[in-house]
């Protein structure tokens, strides 16, 4: 069996184990080794449906130390006025680009594609190879880093948890643009199942390519709240709106008695949005999305209310609330993967391995880059856990609390310690040190209502902390 040596051995080479390793390289002098099931760098972003985006502006996605996109602004369309979101492809070419221009090129970093991690009962570290079917064993002088919590589950690679019956056409978003190629019949009907964004995504890009709203169902067992994509933006432009997201939650954070009631607060306000205004969303993915794109969704009419889907019959859905039917020949669009489960926490330094976690929500590279720091900087497990305590991603409405206390008190932690301020004082990926750098240039109401979060945020930690209890009392604190 062939052997390696390297300090750091990363499992999954996504934006998370890429953010922590680019950390790593610049603050350390440590050999570096990824190994990853894909055949490129980028996770999850391998297997994306061809229409997909990023949700959030490139700005703040991706490795510390390279921007991502060229800061355009869309012209036309849904998010017309607002920064380009990346596509599938740009994504993953910009970490293609980070592996071959910085990575392997440092000289320290070694990449192992299309290879499966194992480790032994004795704890010894290898790879297979799922082309060769070759194992190499690795020496890890240093650590394990463990970045397969986080394993997005995307339609391509979900297992469906429903049945279909004999006849019924399903197919995938990724497999959607292609379904014609073989010569096959424009559906009479489409059928999306699913609520999250992915589902969202579709109807957008079906209608975009002048299907007719008539023409889609929409299976959508529960209501999600959703970020307006206008309270998201980098630069001095749309200052007002993130500056105005930040105050106002903590305001509302401070006083409310639910989590119902923060959301409503910040839905008044322009930063949250619904598809539905009639009823209360129960879900919440921290998803993003114009209002140009609730405008054009809220053109399918057909929305199906039978709870999560359990068969599909040709021309017949059952639900876990009852029936519903749907023209016979519809094609149907399965989009019930769930991209980010919530799943429990350990601390992220646990002797000779380490497990990234979310310390910002919901800004993943962000949060491994900060690990990647804080590895490279601190000496102990004690000092470094007691820098950064991972949260829980959030499922329901009544989760957004937690992460708000958890995002703020990781922030306290961090303004507390000179190493880490002066990591994140000019950090490409953190959203404050963005805003920092364009305060001379917003107005004066603006520069005041950002004067104000810091203490906005202290006087909502009491509040927050009941509201968390509250919710883990009523909720749980687990997996899901
Ligand atoms: C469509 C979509 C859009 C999204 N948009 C955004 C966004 O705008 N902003 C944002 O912050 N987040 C977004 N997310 C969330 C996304 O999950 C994270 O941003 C991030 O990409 C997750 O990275 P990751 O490295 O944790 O996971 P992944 O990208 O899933 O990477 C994990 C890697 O681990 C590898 N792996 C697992 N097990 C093994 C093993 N045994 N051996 C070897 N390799 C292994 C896998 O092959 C995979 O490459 C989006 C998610 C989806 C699905």
């Amino acid at each position: 069996m062939a052997q390696i040596d390297t300090d750091y051995l990363i499992v999954g080479a996504g934006a998370l184990g890429l953010s922590f390793a680019d950390a790593l390289l610049d603050h350390s002098d440590a050999h570096i080794t990824f190994v990853d099931q894909h055949p490129k760098p980028g996770g999850h972003w391998n297997v994306a449906y061809p229409f997909v985006t990023l949700h959030q502006p490139s700005a703040t996605y991706g490795l510390n130390s390279m921007d991502m996109g060229d800061d355009r602004i869309d012209s036309a369309g849904p998010n017309e006025g607002f920064y380009e979101l990346a596509t599938g492809t740009q994504v993953l070419s910009y970490f293609e680009r980070a592996m071959h221009e910085r990575f392997i090129p440092s000289g320290r970093v070694s990449y192992y594609p299309m290879s499966k991690y194992q480790l032994s009962e004795s704890g010894e570290h290898s790879f297979v190879s799922s082309l060769s079917g070759k194992e190499t064993q690795v020496n890890v002088r240093r650590k394990l880093v463990d970045c397969r919590t986080f394993t997005a589950s995307v339609p391509a690679t979900h297992k469906r948890k429903f049945d279909i019956a004999d006849g019924v056409q399903l197919t995938t978003p990724g497999k959607l643009p292609e379904a014609w190629l073989g010569g096959a019949k424009t559906p009479e009907h489409y059928v999306i199942v699913g609520a999250g964004k992915t589902a969202m995504d579709v109807g957008v890009w079906l209608l975009n390519m002048g299907v007719d709203a008539a023409k889609i169902s929409w299976v959508r067992p529960r209501e999600a709240w959703l970020i307006n994509r206008a309270s998201t933006q980098p630069g001095a432009k749309y200052a007002a709106n993130t500056t105005g997201w930040q105050l106002e939650q903590m305001r509302i954070a401070a006083t409310a008695s639910n989590a119902d009631e923060i959301f409503l607060h910040l839905e008044k306000h322009g930063h949250m949005l619904r598809i539905d205004p009639s009823s209360l969303p129960s879900t919440f993915h921290f998803p993003t999305i114009s209002q140009g794109e609730v405008d054009l969704l809220r053109q399918i009419e057909d929305v199906i209310k039978i709870g999560r889907v359990s068969l599909i019959e040709p021309g017949l859905l059952h639900g876990a609330a009852g029936t519903a039917p749907v023209p016979v020949n519809s094609l149907f669009i399965d989009c019930t993967a769930v991209a980010a489960p919530r799943l429990s926490v350990t601390p992220i330094w646990q002797g000779d391995v380490i497990i990234p976690g979310l310390l910002q929500a919901p800004l993943v590279s962000l949060s491994a880059s900060v690990a990647g720091f804080i590895e490279a900087s601190f000496t102990t497990d004690d000092e470094k856990n007691a820098l950064a305590v991972p949260m829980q991603f959030t499922d329901t409405p009544a989760h957004y609390p937690q992460v708000l206390l958890s995002n703020a008190l990781n922030r306290l932690l961090w303004s507390q310690n000179e190493k880490v301020t002066g990591f994140l004082k000019t950090a490409r990926l953190d959203p404050a040190a963005r805003m920092r750098a364009v305060m001379a240039d917003v107005s004066d109401q603006v520069r005041e209502e950002a004067s104000q979060i810091r203490d906005a945020t202290i006087a909502a930690v009491e509040n927050l902390q009941k509201l968390s209890a509250d919710s883990e009392a009523e909720h749980g604190a687990g997996e899901r």
